[in-house]
């Protein structure tokens, strides 16, 4: 026997795939959209097929955008002489939220990873190396403070400080192991004001 009936049931299943999510929650969620009325649920469903639709990548810096180039890149009031490379778009977040960081940012969408077989060509390195040109002073590094952070860090160091800039890595204060993002903003506006150079 179902113990609900098949749209349900099917309901939950896709719920449950969400990161963070397991059968209980699903089951919840799954309750509470099916309390919701039918233009609740109309505005949920279209607010993810809009976001899908036109949230792309930044051709520079290839950070979440709807207009490409994004918002931090087109901008005239950033700081273009400085770049935070960091790996994932919530980590632009992060940073911002610090409000502490006026430059322009790189998304990385990963870190080089020789145990999981991800080398450089795996993430988004290669679009860093043109936009590091005259009048970029710094790039500073802020990869997670693990093992593969650390090795994407030193890889980019190898990489860029030829080109004749100076690279920064943001690591002090921030817990060993953790996750950029889930760093609170006091922890990471330390860690940006204590980064050294490598
Ligand atoms: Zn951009």
């Amino acid at each position: 026997m179902r113990y609900y009936p098949q749209p349900m049931g099917k309901l939950i299943g896709e719920l449950s795939k969400l990161p963070g999510i397991g059968p209980k929650t699903a089951q919840r969620l799954a309750f509470y959209i099916l309390g919701l009325s039918y233009g609740e649920v109309n505005e949920l469903s279209q607010a993810l097929i809009e976001a899908k639709e036109k949230i792309r990548y930044c051709s520079v810096c290839n950070n979440l955008t709807e207009t490409d180039p994004c918002d931090f890149c087109a901008s005239q009031d950033r700081d273009r002489s400085i770049i935070c490379v960091v790996e994932s778009p919530k980590d632009v977040i992060a940073m911002e939220k610090t409000g502490e960081f006026h430059g322009l940012y790189h998304v990385l969408h990963g870190s080089i990873s020789p145990m999981d077989g991800i080398g450089p060509e795996d993430i988004k390195i290669k679009n860093l190396i043109p936009r590091i040109k005259e009048g970029v002073e710094e790039v500073i590094v802020a990869t997670d403070p693990n093992a593969e952070g650390d090795v994407t860090a030193m890889y980019l160091a190898k990489l860029l400080k030829p080109l004749g800039v100076k690279v920064t890595r943001i690591a002090h204060g921030l817990p060993v192991g953790g996750d950029l993002e889930y760093a609170d903003e006091v922890t990471l506006s330390k860690a940006l004001e204590g980064r050294r150079e490598i």
